[in-house]
């Protein structure tokens, strides 16, 4: 999986004495995306931007696929699964795709979010619950009335709610059913199961399903896991999660997540959510990059049309606007739309030909960033901007030089469509 990171899809059809194959990488790079979504990036964030604001409801249906097999005896996770063991250095085996399906104990809005499940043994494991999260909301109302929180983990499930379940806060608040978000990015009613041991329902057309609830009092440690950042996470007590039933289809896939897929998950609905904001606020704000180096999280770049002298300045007020769009952003960079922001070369010339150091950097002391970072004061840090654009009224200084098209069929040659130039 980490030799293919950014790349191929990954199938593995036997791993040790597991009948069932392991699936990874899916949503690692914008070409398997693309490939998936049957779209492209216009396409794609067009179907986040509509799942984030469409308000289709999931449909009940009697019976699926992902209740073929029904187990509610003698549960052994590790034994039915390949769960895998990732990196050296972890602290044993982690399901890291598992979508956490629950409901809010007060007004029963369903909530859906990835969070990582250490096999404890048996049917037990621990499930990491960082501050802020939602799920850590729900588990904490439950836990003030001393009761357990119900939850379902599906692995595998529909595409949808994975995306649905990789929004955060900022886009998809607490009172937004998680599964109207599914439906809606799908463009129809996410077709459910209900659960066979809790008052839950699950997309039927899941791999594999694992009920049960959530502890209001029992806790284990563990950690060290590696995080998205690269970085091994330290160790803690984490609540503990009892299950109940497992269900799956006949011949089930385990589907797992690691490395690139962990962050380009969340990159076309985060960018669908900054552009929104962005173009409210500054108009000529023309396209937006997570940059994958930034782990599509911390590093953004805007693309913007300045037209007249009346423009000026309004990139600036659009790196305040994006950092405001999304808190874990750390260097916002904005350039011309003759930039390609989606080619790090062009955005490193943009910096190299287009950036005075004494007056385009704009630092940002003291403010709220992501706690991972690790040179950051728990999540507090300077941020920085970058105006990497040409002034308006001396842009023909700047203006770069375009190359005569040319169509080789007018010539004689002999380069073969390998290493035709595009
Ligand atoms: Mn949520």
């Amino acid at each position: 999986m980490h030799r293919y990171d950014g790349d191929l899809a990954m199938h593995f059809e036997r791993v040790g004495d597991y009948s069932v194959p392991v699936c990874a990488n899916f949503v690692v790079s914008l070409a398997n995306v693309m490939a998936i979504f049957e779209r492209d990036l216009t396409g794609i964030r067009a179907c986040m931007e509509r799942g984030l604001g469409g308000s289709l409801k999931p449909r009940i249906v009697q019976d699926g696929p992902c209740q073929e097999v029904v187990v509610t005896r003698e549960i052994d996770l590790e034994g039915m699964f390949p769960v895998l063991f990732h990196a050296e250095g972890d602290f044993g085996k982690y399901i890291t795709a598992g979508v956490v399906l629950a409901r809010d104990p007060e007004n029963g809005i369903h909530n859906a979010s990835i969070h990582r499940l250490c096999l404890l043994g048996g049917d037990r494991a621990a499930i990491k619950l960082d501050w802020g999260r939602h799920l850590r909301v729900l588990y904490e109302k439950a836990q003030q009335k001393k009761v357990p929180l119900e939850i379902a983990v599906v692995i595998g499930g529909d595409l949808a709610l994975t995306y649905a379940a990789a929004t955060m806060g900022l886009q998809v608040p607490l009172e937004r059913d998680e599964l109207d978000v599914a439906s809606s990015l799908k463009g129809e009613p996410l077709e459910l199961v209900r659960c066979r041991s809790v008052d839950l329902a699950v997309p039927a057309e899941s791999e594999i399903v694992l009920e049960g609830e959530i502890l209001p009092d029992q806790f284990a440690q563990e950690g060290p896991f590696i995080e998205f950042l690269g970085l091994h996470s330290g160790v803690g007590p984490s609540p503990v999660v009892q299950f109940k039933a497992v269900t799956h289809r006949r011949s089930p896939y385990y589907y797992a997540i690691c490395g690139r897929e962990t962050t380009v998950l969340r990159k076309f609905t985060l960018e669908a959510a900054i552009l929104r904001t962005l173009k409210a606020a500054v108009p000529m704000v023309r396209d937006v990059n997570l940059t994958d180096g930034g782990l599509n999280r911390f590093h953004l770049v805007i693309s913007v049309h300045k037209v007249s002298p009346e423009d000026e300045g309004y990139q600036r007020n659009a790196i305040f606007a994006a950092i405001t769009a999304l808190k874990d952003l750390d260097l916002v960079i904005v350039v011309d739309d003759d930039i390609d922001i989606h080619n790090p070369t062009d955005v490193e010339y943009a910096l190299a030909v287009r950036m005075e150091a004494s007056r385009d950097i704009i630092q940002l002391p003291g403010a709220r960033g992501h706690e991972y970072i690790p040179v950051s004061d728990l999540g507090v840090r300077t941020k920085v901007g970058i105006d990497a654009t040409v002034p308006v009224s001396e842009r023909e200084r700047f203006r770069r030089v375009v190359f005569k098209e040319m169509d080789l069929n007018d010539y004689e040659h002999s380069l073969t469509p390998m290493d035709r130039p595009r």
